[in-house]
């Protein structure tokens, strides 16, 4: 394992393509955590060398996602560093100089086979002929100068073996017949991926490559290039990916939502989770534990722990089926760990956006009853949005939702009407003392808990589902639940009138 006081650098290299996918995320995060472990930097560096993807605004979003997410950046387009700019479009002097320089040394060659003549080779079903690879030095370079489109190939070697090592997978060996003499700067003066990365992986003192096992293919290509400019090479790793709940196909990137077996809609993009009311701190342990594990069979765990224990060499490298189910579990852990402040802080957006005003002092009252029951923070609207409706403006539910299984409007009346006197006498309106109360009760009139306490739950809450009826009439007070249980008993009675 790597000594702690090497320099750690890893870069998170995104294609600036839209908001920001959690498939991206994953591998950013092994590269962050990596860092992290090592008291290394981690780097945003921006790839929009493919302009016609590009897509703006996406930069702001990929940097909102890190933040939402509590994942730091120390060096970006956004807050700059000592290796920039951090955006591709913005280096093109540099590697268009290093594809000359390697033009210059005999690793790489002018090509101006035109556009037909690609079609043709394409339709011919072979990939591309070389045909400029020994074309003499002298007629490249005129061409180049009287103004011949052309790209910049890199010459591959014909045969033999490329060997690299990579941290997950080990020893790995490549047969060089089968690469192609891949483009390394267009004819439009961009580089291609196979080229930026690794000048600025150089220039930029990039340690470790962290990067998804799609780029597996092109390992032999990279390393070549990397022998060729003579540089130090990094580290790599070729993480695995996520792939469908279905375990089929990589998970979808253009595609945003899909059903799982469920038919459920899945979230894929940072935005979905947050707007679908996930802990970032959820969303982080969840992603950490596809394909690494904490050990001792824990599966919540805190980023310092999972920073305290991570290494490249540890994960897994099989691609992993999305195990969106894992998240629900997750988050309601987290909620249930969070500080009840903090939740707080977190619920009370969540109820403004569905309209209520939220006094905080009555959050922090209701907090306490949701924390063990609330999947997502969304869930707060359905369970708790009543606390926060206008008191005064309250109005008793439905017949419906009042009258329990097996109960009809007469026993429903008797069962309220009877509570109230009970509830009235008590000078200790705590939720026990009220549960006590109301037992003897039912045992009293024959009924089962249920029928009191559910007529009670609605009643008072003016919904079937509600956090815990003597909770709930405990954070109403006893004048508010009395009043709510009289104006049931009311409506109760003009419906039958
Ligand atoms: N821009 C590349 C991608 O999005 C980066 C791969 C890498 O990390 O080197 O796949």
């Amino acid at each position: 394992m790597l000594a702690r006081d090497q320099s750690v650098r890893t870069r998170y290299a995104p294609s600036p393509t839209g908001p920001q996918h959690i498939g991206g995320i994953r591998s950013a995060l092994f590269g962050w955590l990596f860092a992290r472990r090592h008291a290394g930097q981690f780097i945003l560096r921006i790839e929009d060398t493919d302009q016609k993807r590009s897509v703006r605004g996406s930069v702001e979003q990929i940097v909102d996602s890190f933040d939402w997410l509590g994942l730091d950046i120390d060096e970006g387009p956004h807050m700059g560093g000592d290796f920039g700019p951090y955006v591709q479009s913005q280096r093109l002097d540099l590697y268009q100089r290093w594809a000359n320089w390697l033009v210059d040394q005999g690793h790489a060659y002018r090509c101006f086979a035109t556009p037909q003549e690609l079609a043709e080779m394409r339709k011919a079903g072979r990939g591309y002929d070389r045909r400029y690879r020994d074309f003499p030095a002298d007629r490249s370079a005129e061409q180049a100068t009287q103004g011949l489109a052309h790209v910049i190939r890199f010459k591959m070697p014909l045969a033999g073996t490329t060997r690299g090592t990579d941290l997950i997978r080990g020893e790995v060996a490549f047969d060089n017949a089968q690469l192609q003499d891949a483009v390394l700067l267009k004819s439009d003066g961009f580089p291609t991926y196979h080229l930026a990365h690794i000048v600025d992986d150089h220039a930029m003192r990039i340690s470790h490559i962290t990067r998804a096992v799609e780029w597996l293919p092109s390992f032999p290509l990279h390393l070549q290039i990397w022998d060729a400019f003579g540089w130090e090479k990094p580290q790599f790793a070729h993480l695995p990916v996520l792939l469908n709940p279905n375990g089929k196909g990589k998970l979808s990137k253009r595609k945003q939502q899909f059903a799982d077996s469920q038919g459920k809609s899945v979230p894929v993009l940072v935005h979905e989770f947050q707007s679908a009311g996930y802990l970032p701190e959820a969303v982080v342990n969840f992603l950490t534990n596809i394909g690494w594990n904490f050990g001792d069979d824990q599966e919540v765990f805190k980023r310092e722990e999972a920073i305290s224990r991570f290494d490249l060499q540890d994960v897994n490298p099989a691609n992993s089926a999305y195990p969106i189910a894992k998240l629900d579990w997750l988050n309601s852990q987290w909620i249930q760990r969070s500080d009840a402040d903090e939740l707080a802080r977190r619920l009370k957006p969540v109820l403004e956006a569905a309209g209520c005003e939220v006094n905080v002092a009555l959050l922090q009252k209701v907090v306490p009853l949701l924390q063990v029951r609330l999947k997502s923070l969304n869930d707060v609207v359905r369970m708790a949005g009543f606390f926060f409706a206008d008191w005064n403006d309250f109005s008793p539910p439905p017949a419906d939702i009042l009258i329990q299984r097996k109960q009809d409007e007469a026993s429903t009346t008797a069962i309220l009407r009877g509570a109230l006197p009970l509830l009235e006498a008590l000078e200790d309106f705590s939720p026990t003392a009220q549960q006590a109360a109301m037992t003897t009760y039912a045992a009293s009139i024959g009924q089962k808990n249920g029928a009191v306490f559910g007529s009670l739950r609605a009643a008072v809450s003016g919904q079937k589902v509600s956090p815990p009826t003597f909770e709930t009439m405990g954070i109403f007070g006893k004048a508010e639940s009395l009043r709510r249980v009289k104006l049931a008993v009311a409506a109760l009675e003009d419906a039958r009138s």
